[in-house]
């Protein structure tokens, strides 16, 4: 097996632990990882840096992470970087809700983490094939 090591994933989340765990997550099982703590701070460090994924907490002060992901899409420079939602609404239309704003697909908290590099891994994937 060849580790993704190579991927950077871009995580957008304004809750710090939540941010310490994904980050923690993601770095032991090889991803570089950029953080950002708002919508706007995440749009620019996706245009500036070009991570491989997108992790984008929906609620956000501010500008919440569907407007953001709109955004993204609609931008040529960062409408192919696949974006995956984390949301703590695990409700009925919420799959639904990230798909129309143009996410990949979507994670929800409390994180997983028994699965949640390797869920990252599979998005990275399936963007790939
Ligand atoms: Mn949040």
């Amino acid at each position: 097996m060849v580790e993704d090591n190579a991927k950077t994933v871009l995580v957008v989340e304004d809750n710090p632990a939540n941010m310490e765990l994904a980050v923690e997550l993601l770095e032991v099982r090889g991803f570089r990882t950029l953080q950002a703590a708002t919508a706007e701070e995440g749009i620019c460090r996706a245009k500036a840096e070009r991570p491989s994924l997108i992790l984008m907490d929906i609620g956000l002060p501010g500008m919440d992470g569907l407007a953001a992901t709109r955004l993204l899409k609609q931008d040529a420079q960062t409408a192919g970087i696949p974006v995956v939602a984390l949301t703590a609404q695990a409700m009925e239309g919420d799959r639904e809700k990230t798909l129309a704003a143009g996410c990949l697909g979507y994670i929800t908290k409390p994180i997983d983490t028994r699965t949640f590099a390797q869920t990252i891994t599979l998005f990275l994937s399936a963007q790939r094939s």
